[in-house]
């Protein structure tokens, strides 16, 4: 061999070992999550489920729902939708329950009243002390999972309720309640503290009484006399901030007749558009008292996430953010993502394609009946794919084939380029059989594929596939798996 030829070669081995390498190590960096609940791993077996994860898609991070009274991420396949192709073949519409799927260390519990919160469903099953070993021995990280859900009849609630415009106990709980703040943090210090998990993600998919009123999200319609929060430390906090509380409430109470007569078809001599700018130029108050309900928000971040880096700051912390965002610009307006990333190390930004089909088709029919009552249908959704930067198929046609990967590529750049500079980690939500309508759209092997590489290409640095195990057809988890071998990093 010639002198340059080795040396050539020496190069071009040295080379690609060096790409061996970064290769390696990116796939190494780069956070394959999985969303999954204590029921599949009784269901299925502990190494089981494991195996499964790893070998169709290459999971790397499991995100045990450990706190829920959801169905979202918690139980079986939710009632009327098809079972997959794993797992116990029947629905636990009986015995689904929701709470902690840990233990309760009750030394943490100090400072609130909410104490009695184990999920019953399962006895004495800790869903951390069963999991933690066997996945740490795979080398796969730990995140637990809990979100701003609640029942009903758990013990205490109704002194953590948030109160509504007249005064009445909502369902949900309010962040500036010492007693749900203070259970916020215990419970991520109970588990930072009594296990050896990798990480900490909370969600709520809410957002404040203004949005609300308006019916601005992809839900049901709102009811404009039920937003909160008019509790006395909400108002106190409102005092503190310089908002008139009775000047609030009075544009809340205009508020919900301005609602209340769009739903109806009553046409305000101005229009819907005109008449709802003059309200909030004259009541600033309800801008306000949205704002105070996304700060509460924040600094419920920043709480939770000051508690788990005392306990050990080797800890991951981040937070599930709403779909809503891909819909509402309002609510889009308030995920300030640069803000956000004080107290994030990772943001799971939903992008949930397919479901968002239909998701976004429910988001124009409510804003069409209130703010933009004026404004034909698909005016509104060629409005909105406008302000917010995606461009998909008409409103006849998105509930039937859902969001693109397109869409899922524009929603990571715009993320990516949010956080550019920041220390935060950007991991999509992607959609693998979150539940549609029977005549909607449903996924496919090839459009979580897309969907995946989308996210990647957009400057992800993970995914977190979603939203539980439970309800995931395994050849579509398998179609996340082939992106990642597609994109070498499998
Ligand atoms: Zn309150």
């Amino acid at each position: 061999m010639e002198r340059r030829d080795f040396i050539q070669g020496a190069a071009s081995g040295m080379l690609l070992a060096a790409a061996r390498n970064l290769q390696s190590q990116s796939a190494h960096d780069r956070t394959i999550g999985i969303q999954v609940g204590a029921v599949s791993f009784i269901d299925e077996g502990t190494e089981k489920v494991l195996d499964e994860l790893q070998q169709d898609a290459s999971v790397n991070t499991l995100f045990v729902a450990t706190f829920t009274y959801g169905r979202g991420i918690a139980g079986r396949q939710v009632p009327g939708q098809p079972l997959p192709d794993h797992g116990k073949q029947q629905y636990d519409t009986d015995t689904f329950h929701g709470g902690s799927y840990t233990a309760i260390h009750p030394q943490y519990y100090q400072n609130t009243v909410l104490k009695d919160f184990r999920a019953p469903e399962f006895g004495t099953y800790d869903v951390l002390e069963s999991v933690l070993p066997a996945a740490r021995k795979r080398g796969m990280k730990t995140i637990c999972w809990y979100e701003d859900v609640f029942r009903r009849d758990v013990p205490n609630i109704e002194k953590l309720q948030e109160k509504d415009l007249y005064g009445r106990n909502a369902t949900t709980l309010c962040f500036n309640n010492p007693d749900y703040s203070n259970w916020l943090t215990a419970i991520a210090e109970d588990w930072s503290r009594s296990y050896d998990i990798d990480g900490i993600m909370w969600g709520s998919e809410r957002q404040g009484a203004f949005s609300n009123a308006l019916g601005a999200s992809h839900g049901g319609a709102s009811d404009p006399g039920r937003v909160t929060c008019f509790c006395s430390f909400c108002e106190a906090k409102a005092r503190q901030r310089g908002i008139s509380v009775p000047r609030a409430r009075a544009g809340f109470l205009e508020l919900e007749k301005f609602v209340r007569a769009a739903r109806a078809k009553q046409r305000p001599v101005d229009g819907y558009y005109v008449s709802l700018w003059r309200l909030m130029l004259k009541y600033p108050e309800l801008l306000s008292w949205e704002m105070l309900w996304t700060d509460s928000l924040r600094e419920t971040y920043a709480a939770i996430y000051g508690k788990v880096k005392a306990v050990k700051p080797s800890l991951g912390v981040g937070w599930h953010i709403w779909h809503n965002n891909s819909f509402n610009p309002i609510y889009r307006a308030e995920q300030d993502l640069a803000e956000l990333s004080q107290h994030s190390d990772f943001l799971k930004m939903v992008m949930y394609n397919n479901c968002g089909g239909e998701r976004m088709a429910t988001y124009i029919n409510n804003v069409g009946s209130t703010i933009y009552g004026d404004v034909p249908a698909q005016e509104l959704l060629d409005f909105h794919y406008r302000v917010l930067d995606y461009q998909e198929k008409s409103l006849a046609e998105i509930p039937k084939t859902g969001l693109s990967a397109d869409y899922v590529y524009r929603e990571a750049k715009r993320a990516a380029e949010a956080l550019a500079g920041t220390k935060t980690k950007l991991w999509p939500g992607i959609d693998i059989d979150i539940p549609t309508a029977a005549d909607h759209s449903k996924c496919t092997p090839d459009g979580t594929k897309e969907a995946v590489l989308a996210a990647f290409r957009g400057g992800a640095h993970g995914v977190i596939l979603s939203r539980k195990y439970s309800e995931m057809m395994l050849a579509d988890l398998k179609g996340a798996g082939a992106a990642l071998k597609q994109m070498g990093i499998a």
